[in-house]
């Protein structure tokens, strides 16, 4: 059957190469061409863009972002058994695709593109989703080397990562992401469109940087939001006591009977600035 670029069916090319999901690896393929092409649009213009792609797997979504017109594209792949799948496309458009082998917890990023806006698109394997993204938020220096993050999520933590004030899902993900980008859940996918299907539905985030983020400390940010979700239900003087507590609150202007849920970003900033 022909496909949309002109390469062999995705189930195919699994078949062919042995891919059998791996749990361990959080690979849930996307096999239909329309919808990684959808999450790929979502991403913008590519053209003049080297995008940075985690987690290729068989290449659905890498096959889409280079169809899509990507400059350049630089996927980091931790599974040995996909290179040849990744190599046959990256043949197919001769230049374009670069594929690192290896864990993409321990890859330098920012020194990985040198060349135009960067951005990121990725199904990304649940085990370290979060962990990259916060890798991604909090280096000390913004704006970051990425132009956007276009970042398919389970759907609860998509959820964190947009939540503001008195929302549910609003936790220390909504604070770090809030105070630096403008994020935004775009669709969700139900567990059906994966191969295997995973147990919940999964939605894509689209973040952009914040050119001025609030003037705040990584690090001091990180204390007072660890501290003050580690105990949410508890009011903020109880939970902030390791970090002045009720002096603490009082000088940053916040009423100490509150919950960490019911602060803004900007009351975070301000209590990481006191401290
Ligand atoms: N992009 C493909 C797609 O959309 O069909 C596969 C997505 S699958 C959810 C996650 C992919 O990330 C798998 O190919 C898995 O092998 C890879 N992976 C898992 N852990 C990784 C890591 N630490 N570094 C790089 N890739 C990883």
């Amino acid at each position: 059957m022909a496909t949309l670029d002109g390469l062999p069916p995705l189930r195919d090319v699994i078949q062919r190469h042995g891919l059998d999901a791996k749990k361990a690896l959080g690979q849930n393929f996307l096999l239909d061409l329309n919808l990684t092409q959808k999450i790929a649009r979502s991403a913008g213009p590519l053209d003049d863009v080297t995008v940075i792609e985690v987690g290729p797997g068989p290449g659905g979504l890498t096959r889409a972002i280079l169809s899509l017109g990507a400059k350049k594209l630089i996927a980091i792949e931790r599974d040995a058994r996909c290179l040849p799948a990744l190599a046959e496309i990256g043949d197919h458009y001769a230049e374009r695709l670069e594929v690192i082998e290896g864990d993409a917890l321990k890859v330098e990023f920012a020194a990985l593109a040198t060349e135009g806006p960067v951005k990121i698109i990725a199904n990304l394997p649940y085990n370290v989703g979060t962990q990259l993204l916060i890798n991604w938020l909090l280096p000390v220096n913004w704006p970051p080397f990425w132009e956007s993050l276009t970042l398919m999520f389970q759907k609860e933590v998509g959820q964190r990562i947009v939540a503001t004030e008195d929302d549910d899902h609003y936790g220390r993900l909504g604070v770090i992401a809030g105070w630096r980008t403008e994020a935004r859940m775009i669709f969700d996918v139900p567990p059906q469109a994966f191969t295997p299907p995973p147990k919940v539905t999964s939605t894509v985030v689209h973040l952009t940087p914040r050119d001025h983020p609030l003037p705040c400390d990584v690090a001091k940010l990180e204390r007072v939001t660890q501290a003050a979700f580690g105990q949410r239900r508890k009011m903020l003087r109880q939970s902030l006591k390791p970090l002045g507590g009720e002096a603490l609150l009082l000088k940053a202007d916040i009423d100490p009977a509150r919950r960490a849920e019911t602060l803004s970003v900007e009351e975070f900033v301000r209590l990481a600035n006191f401290l």
